[in-house]
């Protein structure tokens, strides 16, 4: 396994429950925040927006999740609701629309004036309408890939892998989870990587409107301003809000780690327009990587010639809550050489013909 991020922790933790001898190996020491599985919350949906076929993944994974935390103790995922904000043409609400019906799925839509009667904390203007998915929550990013390695057997930390070859012959199978690195290990899918900035702004009003019982996860969509998301507040102090993609592009060696008012000022700018009681304080922020496909959907694959290499770490930004399912996938890959599940969305041979490439900010088709 080469990675201990969500996917690789998640791959070596689904192996290691089938009996096979597994390795993980971490060019840093996991849970860390030099990746992207760290910064305290991810988002949990099951009407996803960004295409139906998630959703039986996405139903298979929350007993995944829970099965991680019966097996560790840990408290790993709590339900919140996930509200998807836009216009009602927006793709955020068609598309969660779309995926709720198709697969029948709990999930209300609320017009402009239940969703400001609902929820004080969004400025809702007229027009916006949202689709409230129940069958979603948070996880705790940093707890959760703790909680999958110490069900490895054996994770070499501070080890990097120089190249794809260096292991491939001293195991019968290689994961490929390097998440960022990846474009070091392969070249056949074409990926980039995306700086993102997020931020823990100060609640100035009353913090129970953000409360987790209160305040759903959501997902913003506008014309002016791309998407936006954010996670009701876990200390009762701060919300964390952040924009998806507009990010610089960039790779792990070079990333600007250091927050400036750069990266505030456009989030301060969201939460004035978008959010109430929310005030333009930033207690923290956390810098994190996306490694985009030009399309923005994953690739979970074997390398072309070699069906002993799996690669499933190229997540779009979007990966987070399907680790334990991809993990899931990448053990059947390797163990059965196929999977019942159906991953015809995330070939990496729908690269091969005519790869195109994202513009320089990112994917705003999504
Ligand atoms: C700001 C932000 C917000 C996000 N929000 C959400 C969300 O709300 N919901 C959601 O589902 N997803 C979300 N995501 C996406 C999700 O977090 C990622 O898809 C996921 O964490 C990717 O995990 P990974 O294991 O592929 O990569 P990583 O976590 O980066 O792990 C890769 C690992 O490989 C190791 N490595 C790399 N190269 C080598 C090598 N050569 N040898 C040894 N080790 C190596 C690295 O040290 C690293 O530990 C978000 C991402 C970011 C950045």
């Amino acid at each position: 396994m080469i990675g201990g991020g969500v996917m690789g922790a998640a791959a070596a933790w689904r192996l290691a429950r089938r009996g096979v001898d597994v390795t993980v190996y971490d060019r840093h020491s996991p849970p860390h925040a030099l990746g992207a599985s760290h910064g305290e919350s991810r988002i949990i949906r099951t009407a996803y927006f960004e295409g139906p076929w998630y959703v039986p993944l996405l139903r298979e994974v929350f007993p995944l999740w829970r099965e991680l935390e019966a097996a560790t103790g840990a408290q790993i995922l709590t339900m919140t609701g996930a509200l998807m904000i836009g216009s009602s043409s927006s793709d955020v609400v068609t598309g969660a629309l779309g995926s709720a019906k198709e697969h029948g799925l709990d999930a209300e839509f609320l017009d402009t004036d239940d969703f400001r009667r609902r929820y004080r904390g969004h400025v809702v203007r007229d027009g916006d309408v949202a689709v409230l998915d129940r069958q979603a929550g948070v996880l705790n990013p940093e707890r959760a890939v703790a909680a999958m390695l110490a069900q490895v057997p054996e994770v070499r930390r501070e080890t990097e892998v120089k190249s794809l070859a260096d292991v491939r012959g001293e195991f019968d199978a290689v994961v490929v989870a390097a998440g960022a690195w990846t474009p070091e290990l392969i070249d056949w899918i074409p990926l980039q990587v995306e700086r993102q900035v997020h931020g823990w702004f100060s609640i100035a009003r009353d913090a129970t409107w953000f409360a987790p019982d209160q305040f759903p996860a959501f997902v913003r969509q506008s014309d002016e301003s791309g998407f936006m998301y954010g996670i009701p507040s876990l200390d009762g102090r701060t919300v964390k809000v952040g924009r998806h993609h507009e990010g610089e592009l960039t790779d792990p060696h070079r990333i600007r780690r250091r927050v400036d008012e750069f990266d505030i000022d456009p989030l301060r700018l969201l939460t004035a327009t978008y959010m109430r009681g929310v005030s333009g304080h930033v207690a923290r922020t956390v810098t994190c990587m996306y490694t985009n496909t030009p399309d923005g959907h994953f690739v979970i694959d074997f390398k072309p010639d070699d069906r002993h290499v799996v690669v499933i770490s190229a997540c779009s930004g979007h990966g987070f809550k399907f680790g334990p399912i991809i993990g899931e996938i990448a053990a059947d890959l390797v163990c059965d050489g196929g999977t019942r599940r159906d991953i015809s969305h995330f070939s990496a041979a729908r690269f091969a013909t005519s790869p195109e490439v994202p513009h320089q900010d990112g994917h705003r088709d999504r």
